[in-house]
C-alpha cells in the first residue's frame, strides 16, 4: 500500500472547470474524470472534504449587471454550488462510493445541514463530504468556504485544483515564460498579489497555519501522486 502523505484532505474545485469545453453548465465527461481522480485517493484511505464552486452557473459579483442586487445574486451563487455538488455526488455515488452532501444553507429533503461534528463522523466512516452552498453568507467565495470547512474538520492541507500547474509569477496562460514556484509563503502570496486564492481564504490558511497545495486538476493521477507524495504544484505554507 503506497505511503500516505495526507490522510485526510479538502479538495476545492472551481465551478467553472466543470463546464469544460462549454461556455455554461456541466460537462458530464468532466464529472466523470474528477469523480475517478477522487476515488483513486478515497481507495487509497484518505479523507475527503470537498467543496466545488458555482462559477459555471452564476456568481453573485456579475449580479448587478444583471440587475439583481449583490445579496440576491450571492444567494443565487451558492444555490449554484449545490446543484454542482448535487451532480458531483450522484456522479461518485454511481461509481460506488458513499458519500454525503451537507448544506451550509437548510435545505433538508435534498442535503444534510451542515453540523462539523456530524461531518467528521461521515469522514471517519469513509464517507465523501461535499460542503454544498458555500460558508451560506453572502460577500464570500467558495475558496473561502473551502478554507473554513478544511479548518474545522483540520484536514491536513486544503488542495486546489486548477487548470494550470501550480503558482507562478505571472499568468502562466499569458506568459510563456513564466516561472512556477514550487514553495512559497503566504505573505509572498499575499505581497505579490499572486492568483492563489481570495485575500480571505489566503488569511484564514495563514491564521490556522493550513497548507495550501496548488496543482493541474486536469493532468491524470496528480491528486495521487501529491497525496503519496511526488513532488506536484505548489505548495503554500509559512
Ligand atoms: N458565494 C457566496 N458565499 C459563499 C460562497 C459562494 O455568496 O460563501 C456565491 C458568490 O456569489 C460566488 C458564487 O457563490 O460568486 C459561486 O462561487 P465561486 O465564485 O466561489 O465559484 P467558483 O469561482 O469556484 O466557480
Amino acid at each position: 500500500m503506497a505511503e500516505l502523505k495526507y490522510k485526510r484532505i479538502l479538495l476545492k474545485l472551481s465551478g467553472e472547470s466543470l463546464m469544460g469545453a462549454h461556455s455554461y453548465g456541466i460537462d458530464p465527461e468532466i464529472l466523470n474524470y474528477f469523480a475517478d481522480e477522487i476515488i483513486k485517493v478515497h481507495n487509497l484511505g484518505v479523507q475527503i472534504g470537498l467543496v466545488i464552486g458555482g462559477g459555471n452557473i452564476y456568481r453573485g459579483l456579475n449580479a448587478s449587471s444583471q440587475g439583481i442586487d449583490r445579496v440576491t445574486g450571492d444567494q443565487m451563487g451558492m444555490l449554484a454550488t449545490i446543484i454542482n455538488s448535487l451532480a458531483l455526488q450522484n456522479t461518485l455515488e454511481k461509481k460506488g462510493v458513499y458519500t454525503r452532501l451537507m448544506s451550509a444553507i437548510k435545505m433538508e429533503e435534498i442535503a444534510e445541514p451542515y453540523i462539523r461534528r456530524r461531518a467528521i463522523r461521515h469522514l471517519e466512516k469513509g464517507r465523501i463530504v461535499i460542503f454544498g452552498a458555500g460558508t451560506g453568507h453572502p460577500y464570500f467565495s467558495t475558496d473561502t468556504a473551502a478554507t473554513l470547512r478544511a479548518v474545522e474538520i483540520e484536514a491536513d492541507a486544503i488542495f486546489k485544483g486548477t487548470r494550470v500547474d501550480g503558482v507562478f509569477d505571472s499568468d502562466p496562460e499569458k506568459n510563456p515564460n513564466a516561472n512556477m514556484f514550487d514553495k512559497i509563503s503566504y505573505m509572498d502570496v499575499l505581497q505579490n498579489n499572486l492568483r492563489v486564492m481570495d485575500l480571505t481564504a489566503i488569511s484564514l490558511c495563514r491564521e490556522n497555519n493550513l497548507p495550501i497545495i496548488v496543482f493541474n486538476m486536469d493532468k491524470t493521477d496528480n491528486l495521487y501522486k501529491i497525496i503519496t507524495g511526488e513532488q506536484i504544484g505548489t505548495s503554500v505554507g509559512n
